[in-house]
């Protein structure tokens, strides 16, 4: 569907035809008339799904012609999970934003940074982009009031609860006017998550997009058997000799993460590590500098790969595989997006084979197996 019949302006039409997005997505022809008649939305749809400009768009709409409000007062929060996704959300905001007459000031706020300068630059913002351990500690020191906040958005609300935020997501509920809209993204709905559902939504339209499942199809699957021993080579193996340009590897934790990097560049091939062990200048150099095409490999563990957002990646690779079958799904799912066919790569160890076979029942799809060690893998 277009977006000219949607109940945008034409500065963000306009906005929307400079980033060469020609149709709205599915989430997006669904929640834009909902945000805009200022319901509730429960929207379950994944990153990639094009969630992000679902609801920065109409929230912006409603914004563009309302009346200021006091210093350090905010009329929208958007709660997410990890700083990488309060980035990518403050951008969007940023860009369709500065598309309008009168300028809407969005700002971007989470741990791991010296809280000073964040507190100095909340004067004159509306949108405020937070995860929820900063945006309280702001709130203790008197730097932002959440009292006038008009629309509350919680983006990646799943993963806000796997994080165990809970708490602080009361906390924060507790701080806000009773009357307001609300918006919840999760990538899917869990028990846990009803609970906070029921608490905060109010007659939500509900909005389902199963992105991954459906993107299962365009993807390429396959697994290699190998020894533990001969991952490397065999990892190494394959970026070579498919001349892979850009490609995301997953290891199962921060230290793994370093070690395949650091084996990968000693290899010669370009890579960087991104986990959360990494400091928050690391991490958005190492993002960045894939995105633009500057550094061939990114290796990634599963926490911070959630915030990870690259169109048209065409190569995944598990170098370990994760704990649950829907973890492999959301791994694999940053390739074949937007539906650009893409190629997801297994490594299998001996010890890990069940956990693959359980893996590929409850995604429901058999994953095509080659023997890794039948491989020359020798200069690798
Ligand atoms: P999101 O799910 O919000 O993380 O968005 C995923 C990617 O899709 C982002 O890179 C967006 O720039 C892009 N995108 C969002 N909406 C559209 C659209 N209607 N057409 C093309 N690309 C889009």
């Amino acid at each position: 569907m277009s977006f000219s019949t949607l109940g945008l302006s034409p500065a963000l039409l306009k906005a929307i035809e400079l980033q060469n997005y020609t149709q709205a997505y599915p989430i997006q022809e669904a929640a834009i008339p909902a945000v805009l008649r200022k319901s509730d939305v429960l929207g379950i749809a994944q990153t990639g799904s094009g969630k992000t400009a679902s609801f920065v768009l109409p929230i912006l709409m409603n914004l563009k012609d309302s009346a200021p409000i006091k210093n350090r007062h905010i009329k929208v929060l958007v709660v997410v999970p990890t700083r990488e996704l309060a980035i990518q959300v403050r951008d969007v905001f940023q860009l369709f934003g500065s598309a309008l007459e009168n300028k809407i000031k969005s700002m971007a706020v989470y741990g791991g940074v010296s809280i000073n300068p964040q507190m100095k630059g909340l004067m004159g913002v509306s949108v405020l982009i937070a995860t929820p351990g900063r945006l309280l500690e702001l709130v203790r020191l008197n730097a932002i009031h959440l009292s006038s906040v008009e629309t509350l958005v919680l983006d990646e609300a799943d993963k806000m609860l796997n994080l165990g935020f809970k708490d602080e997501m009361n906390e924060i509920f507790s701080l806000l006017p009773k009357k307001r809209q609300n918006l919840l993204f999760s990538a899917t709905l869990s028990d846990d998550l009803s609970s906070i559902t029921q608490v905060v939504l109010k007659n939500p339209e509900i909005i389902k997009i199963e992105t991954a499942e459906e993107n299962i199809d365009l993807i390429t699957q396959t697994g290699y058997f190998i020894s533990e021993e001969k991952k490397g080579p065999l990892l190494r193996y394959l970026i070579k000799t498919n001349n892979m340009k850009q490609v995301l590897v997953f290891t199962s934790s921060a230290f793994n993460a370093d070690k395949v990097t650091e084996k990968l560049r000693k290899n010669g091939v370009d890579a960087m590590a991104m986990h959360s062990k990494k400091s928050q200048e690391a991490r958005v150099k190492a993002l960045t500098n894939f995105k633009n095409g500057n550094v061939r490999v990114l290796v990634a563990t599963d926490i911070i790969a959630r915030g990870i957002d690259i169109q048209f990646l065409p190569f995944v690779i598990n170098y370990e595989l994760p704990r649950s079958p829907k973890d492999y799904i959301h791994r694999i799912g940053r390739t074949g997006r937007a539906e650009s066919p893409g190629e997801a790569i297994t490594l299998v160890t001996p010890e890990e084979e069940h956990h693959f076979k359980i893996i590929q029942k409850k995604m429901g799809k058999w994953v095509t197996m080659v023997q890794g060690e039948s491989l020359d893998l020798h200069g690798y």
